[in-house]
């Protein structure tokens, strides 16, 4: 429970594999783009084409210049603006860096449940390591209502301010020591969380883990990606050249768009360290000052 940020804590790495997996596979690299690789493009925003029920989402990107397309990945946005009987970008266009508007097909997150919810053994190991993500992105939300819980039932114990004599309470430490005490003094709602937690993520590693015994070392499905989030123009590496970023306004949603998947890092977010002590959790879910004023607004009630 203290409150310096860890950069490199359980719940972060959760996340980077994760990400690493199923969300932008592309390693970063330095580099910088050749011409016999690399396509020049002034894209100023995304647009996602639901297959099922064609609605679409319009993403602005953060204009900063152009972004370098992999010739692999342009080629492809070349054949779904054919598909689509749209004009695309020639060689005279991209010289004159004219707009271009990068086109998604995939599922939107009102479509995808019921049409990814198949018995399919691909996507199936998908949405069960999905939904173990939002396990352990859950987990610490849950422990954080449990403490604050805790301390208001505590509070609720002290009537008197000669019950807190023995601490400092002009400070900030001595205020944040005493939240913490309060905290520590009964764990017995963060306790459950954690056993909730273990029990449901162990059983979904379980089965997954029993799923990919038969599966090849990669294969395609459909994943959800933030309408957010960054995205690099190039699926071998990521770099400042070939990303591009969504306007800060933009609202996520999140978008099913088919890809590849590999085996060998879906194990490596299986097998990555978890939560497994209520301690850790604490530490992991972190400090709030919100509580400190919690505290200052209970003990100004009998200050009076
Ligand atoms: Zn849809």
């Amino acid at each position: 429970m203290e409150n310096q940020v860890q950069p490199e804590n359980i719940t972060n790495q959760l996340l980077n594999v994760f990400n690493y997996a199923f969300v932008e596979s592309a390693p970063y690299s330095f580099f910088v783009p050749k011409k016999e690789k690399y396509v020049a493009v002034h894209v100023t925003k995304k647009i996602y084409t639901c297959l099922a029920c064609t609605r679409q989402i319009e993403v602005k990107y953060h204009e900063a210049g152009v972004v370098y397309f992999s010739k692999d990945r342009f080629e492809k946005q070349r054949a779904v603006y054919e598909k689509k009987g749209l004009p695309f970008l020639d060689e005279k266009d991209l010289q004159a860096e004219k707009e271009f508007i990068y086109q998604e097909t995939g599922y939107c997150e009102q479509c995808a449940p019921e049409l990814l919810l198949t018995g399919d053994v691909k996507q199936k190991i998908y949405n069960i390591c999905q939904e173990i993500h939002k396990e352990d992105e859950f987990l610490l939300v849950a422990a954080k209502v449990c403490m604050e819980e805790q301390l208001k039932k505590w509070l609720k114990t002290i009537t008197n301010s000669s019950q807190l004599i023995q601490y400092d309470l002009s400070s900030y430490n001595g205020l944040k020591d005493l939240v913490c005490a309060a905290i520590l003094d009964d764990t017995t709602g963060v306790e459950h969380c954690l056993i909730s937690y273990k029990n449901k993520t162990e059983k979904m590693i379980a089965d997954t883990e029993q799923l990919l015994r038969t599966m090849p070392a990669k294969w395609s499905i459909y994943a959800a990606k933030s309408t957010a989030i960054y995205e690099s123009m190039s699926d071998e590496v990521y770099h400042e050249y070939t990303v591009v970023f969504p306007e800060k306004n933009t609202i996520p949603q999140d978008f099913f768009i088919n890809r590849v998947i590999e085996k060998i890092r879906i194990e490596m977010f299986l097998k990555q360290n978890r939560i497994f002590s209520v301690e850790q959790l604490m530490l992991e879910a972190g400090f709030e000052t919100a509580w400190l004023d919690l505290l200052i607004d209970h003990i100004a009630t009998f200050e009076k």
